[in-house]
């Protein structure tokens, strides 16, 4: 199975990461592909250029062959959209290849504002993991969505194309890029929450010292 896991990840962090690695061992897959999302459609804009974004990506993960970036939404014009990058993979995989997409609680709340949305459970299967502090509101459209294609069993996954949701219980990091925004803006460190490699990057390049 092909899993992405899409983000801004302005800056990546420990959470990000661990979330990663957990998911490529539940699933057994040799890869998890990091997909940093150009200019997002459903947040503000980052305060980091994407190439330093990808940067602090590429820092991140080096040496962890577990973990691969996919860059393609950065070199697309225009805004990200998930439905396109799925859309552009489903062609790259092959109509047959299991395809899932990652998205953490707080992300996909809003996941009837996506571009297309409901174009997506036909292109790929979607795990919603449960981010700390966020829950789904049971009478929204995403938490319906979720109900109403439910997988039971990650193996479910495997055996088909898309077109499942997985709601998955992880061992997860309560640690947010605002966070580490926000102490870096206040003078303080972020240290231990997001790789040294990175840490270093951000302190040589002078990201986020200017504001959100
Ligand atoms: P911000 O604090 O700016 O909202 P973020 O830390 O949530 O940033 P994003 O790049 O917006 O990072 O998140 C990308 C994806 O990673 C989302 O699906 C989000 O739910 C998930 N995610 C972010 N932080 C964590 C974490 N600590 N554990 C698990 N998943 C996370």
């Amino acid at each position: 199975m092909h899993i992405i896991f899409g983000g801004t990840f302005d800056p990546i962090h420990h959470g990000h990461l661990r979330l990663a690695v957990e998911l490529r061992e539940r699933f057994g897959v040799a890869s998890v592909a990091l997909v940093p999302a150009h200019i997002p459609p459903h947040r503000d804009q980052p305060g980091t250029t994407s190439a330093e974004r990808l940067r602090l990506l590429e820092l991140a993960i080096e040496g962890e062959p577990g973990l691969v970036i996919d860059d393609r939404e950065l070199s697309r014009e225009g805004a990200s959209y998930s439905a396109d990058t799925l859309r552009q993979l489903r062609q790259e995989l092959g109509a047959q290849a299991p395809l899932a997409m990652v998205v953490g609680t707080d992300a996909f709340a809003a996941f009837d504002q996506w571009y297309e949305w409901q174009a997506i459970p036909s292109l790929a299967h979607i795990i919603v993991v449960n981010r700390p502090g966020s829950q789904l509101d049971p009478s929204s459209q995403a938490a319906r969505l979720l109900a109403s294609r439910a997988a039971e069993a990650p193996s479910q996954l495997l055996s088909r194309p898309a077109g499942l949701c997985l709601a998955l219980d992880l061992p997860l990091l309560a640690i947010s890029a605002s966070g580490i925004r926000e102490r870096i803006q206040a003078g303080r460190s972020p240290r231990y929450l997001l790789p040294d490699a990175v840490w270093r990057e951000i302190r040589g390049k002078e990201l986020y010292v200017g504001g959100p």
